[in-house]
């Protein structure tokens, strides 16, 4: 009688299906079109998973839980006791390794400070001082010809009706999407 081998499928020791090793589950939850923070680094890489109450990525994995920690390791290797994984991008869900790199807590609080400024020192250069993004955006979702016209929220403000208008029609900020 002829016998046949059956490949049995591999079950873990711990015998728990639900969870495949970490490099599988990160590769699920990985949305590699994200937005383009910085330039030169091109798109992040955004967690699709939990966050914690930090805007960080989540994953349960043998040695931590962060999401960009274990991008870095799947990608570099081991994280040297006592450093901190960093991002050059300053986007908190982004996952991309070439958007990560190693430091220290007091590296991190210098850094974002550096960062900060240059961001303001950028808006300045543009003559756009007056106005934040978020402003921008709320100028945009509130205009409205008869509720809230150009006259209204120029006063509010503090810039001229030409300048709301130039907002409303994409001409300013085009940049400012939401
Ligand atoms: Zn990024």
């Amino acid at each position: 009688m002829q016998t046949h081998s059956i490949t049995v499928p591999f079950v873990p020791p711990s015998g728990n299906r639900k969870y495949p090793p970490p490099a599988e589950r990160f590769e699920l939850m990985v949305d590699r079109n994200g937005p383009v923070v910085v330039r030169e680094l091109g798109p992040c890489w955004i967690w699709k998973g939990r966050r914690n109450h930090n805007g960080y990525g989540q994953i349960k994995y043998p040695g931590g839980t962060l999401a960009h920690r274990l991008s870095w390791v799947l990608r570099f290797g081991r994280i040297p006791a006592g450093a901190r994984v960093l991002h050059w991008c300053d986007n908190p869900p982004c996952i991309n390794p070439g958007h990560l790199h190693l430091g220290t807590q007091l590296q991190n609080v210098h850094e974002s400070m550096e960062r900060g400024r240059r961001h303001v020192c950028r808006r300045e250069e543009h003559g756009r001082a007056k106005l934040t993004e978020v402003e921008v955006a709320e100028i945009r979702a509130a205009y409205s010809p008869s509720a809230a016209p150009s006259r209204f929220l120029a006063r509010k403000y503090g810039v001229t009706k030409t300048t709301i208008l130039r907002i409303v029609k994409g001409v300013l900020w085009p940049q400012v999407t939401a």
